[in-house]
């Protein structure tokens, strides 16, 4: 094809195939830019259809204040129901959201290019198939790129522009630039199995399914924990959300297409699952059992019945951010008795020691490994590990009230429970009881998901900036995975993956040279 302009692609004709939930929603984010939209499918009626729901939500949008009657009704004028592919003709640019299957999407551009002219840019919405192999045995696989919305499409402001080996670079950046004129925020990714969004997520629902399946934790905590870190939804009630199918075959693709990496390893625990038809909310059973689509309320451990008892000493140990909270927590809590604790700043450990109590940050090790590192007698093993307040950016801003995880070393005293969570709670934290797993729930979930996002960038996927963006709008997380790595350090994520590495055995908290190269 002759050299594109980068935004040789505006205001031109778009040729939308498939017009079912993805393709009805790009057929509008165009139309409502200013392109003629042409909306085809298979389905005899479905892109009338199509149009005549998108009339109705207009209608409602309108009927809101959110939009004009004329601006309504001039997006709905420039879509029209095509009843073949031949309308492709004198198109600048093919959307397909056909089925998700390699030879469906194939066939199609291969039919479209005797159709289009040779500058016709032909993108594709596939969540899971590789661009290079959608353009292999095109006349002109230079024009095929990855569009990939995400569900709800007028919603949702991420496209990630894919490009596989033969995509003109040209064409990825009129794409992307088409997409900034959609009102989008487009980020380039390599094709590679899932892409960014789809890769970098699969630790948030695998450290949970791990979890469960060594029954360290139930769903209602697990979920409890990570939104209390600021994920708007946690993992079992996301996956409950998406639907377990659909979770499961995501997962299977991206294992399947990274030759069975261990790392990638799908759950029997949601296998099991799919096994039985619950699949989440759309079955009425999950992790939960929904009625009239509402969760049944689950009950989460009461880990708190009493104030700590009186202290004689308390030193915070550590440096940092997650320090300077439990000084000046703990310096509240004291306050009423007229004294405040001690500080080491140079401990080998962050956390708080309550006469013979030691509350510790998690740093991967479980409280009953760090119990025999530091030679307690059984009984006396008076050991709490706690999870990572990953939203604390700064010693004053970790709102009171936040779910936190810990677990108590095997062959603590009796009382040790019960004080550890008692004075979690002190501290401002509402403590959540879950086994001793190193790294807990948040710490590993983040760390995993950083390391996700730095093999992602050491193998070209996409930016760190791009990351950042992809999981921020893609799918809703509070921050990036670089800024998360912002507010830790890579020295102690590497680390801790190491602890979980040695825990388990295996591939999956295998370390990313990119992480290892910034840990050193
Ligand atoms: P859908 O089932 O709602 O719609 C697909 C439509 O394509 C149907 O109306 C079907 O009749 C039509 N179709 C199938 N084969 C066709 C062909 N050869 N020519 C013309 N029309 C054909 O599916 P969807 O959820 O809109 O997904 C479409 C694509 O978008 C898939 O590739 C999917 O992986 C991808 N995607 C889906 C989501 C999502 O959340 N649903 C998100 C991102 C990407």
């Amino acid at each position: 094809m002759a050299p594109m302009n980068e935004n040789a692609l505006s205001g031109t004709p778009v040729f939308v195939v498939g017009a079912g939930i993805m393709g009805a929603g790009i057929a509008q984010v165009a139309a409502q830019a200013g392109h003629p939209v042409r909306l085809f499918d298979l389905r005899p009626g479905a892109a009338a259809a199509a149009r005549a729901q998108l009339a109705d939500t207009l209608a409602g949008l309108v009927a809101k204040g959110k939009l004009t009657a004329d601006a309504a009704q001039q997006t709905l004028a420039r879509i029209t129901p095509a009843d073949s592919a031949a309308q492709a003709d004198g198109c600048s640019l093919v959307v397909e959201a056909i089925v998700e299957q390699l030879d469906a999407k194939r066939a199609l551009f291969a039919e479209l290019e005797a159709i289009v002219g040779p500058q016709c840019v032909l993108a594709t919405n596939t969540s899971s198939i590789s661009v290079t192999a959608i353009a292999a045995g095109l006349q002109h696989p230079a024009r095929v790129v990855g569009m990939h919305f995400f569900n709800p499409v007028p919603r949702m402001l991420l496209v990630e522009v894919v490009s596989g080996l033969q995509t003109a670079p040209a064409v990825a950046a009129a794409i992307f630039s088409l997409g900034q004129a959609w009102g989008k925020v487009p980020v380039h990714a390599k094709s590679t199995p899932g892409f960014i969004v789809n890769r970098i997520a699969r630790p948030y629902y695998a450290e949970a399914l791990a979890l469960l399946q060594e029954q360290a934790a139930t769903p209602a905590v697990l979920d409890a924990c990570l939104r209390g870190a600021g994920f708007r939804m946690g993992p079992c009630e996301l996956m409950d959300l998406i639907g377990h199918d659909t979770n499961f075959a995501v997962t299977r693709s991206v294992y399947d297409a990274n030759f069975q990496d261990k790392r990638y390893l799908p759950s029997s625990v949601q296998a099991e699952m799919v096994a039985g038809g619950l699949l989440g909310r759309k079955s009425g059973q999950g992790f939960y059992r929904y009625t009239g689509g509402k969760p049944e309320a689950a009950a989460l451990p009461v880990a708190v019945t009493e104030a700590p008892a009186t202290a004689r000493e308390v030193t915070v140990h550590g440096s940092g951010p997650v320090a300077d909270f439990l000084e000046q927590a703990a310096t509240a809590a004291l306050a009423v008795q007229g004294w405040g604790p001690a500080r080491h700043r140079d401990s080998a450990w962050t956390g708080l020691q309550i006469d013979r109590l030691r509350l510790v940050l998690t740093d991967g090790r479980t409280a009953t490994a760090l119990a025999a590192e530091w030679g307690l007698p059984a009984g006396q093993r008076d050991v709490a590990v706690f999870d990572r307040p990953v939203a604390l950016t700064s010693a004053a801003t970790l709102p009171p009230g936040t779910a936190v995880a810990y677990a108590v070393a095997h062959g603590c005293s009796e009382g040790c429970p019960q004080q550890a969570a008692a004075w979690l709670a002190a501290l401002g934290f509402a403590p959540l009881p879950v086994a001793d797993a190193p790294g807990l729930v948040v710490a590993r979930t983040v760390a995993m998901l950083i390391n996700e996002a730095a093999d992602a960038v050491q193998q070209g996927v996409c930016t760190e900036a791009a990351a950042d963006a992809a999981m921020t709008l893609g799918v809703n997380y509070p921050a990036g995975p670089f800024e998360h790595l912002g507010r830790w350090n890579a020295r102690d994520v590497a680390r801790l993956l190491d602890a979980l590495d040695a825990h388990y055995r295996g591939e999956r908290y295998r370390v990313s040279p990119w992480l290892r190269l910034r840990a050193a």
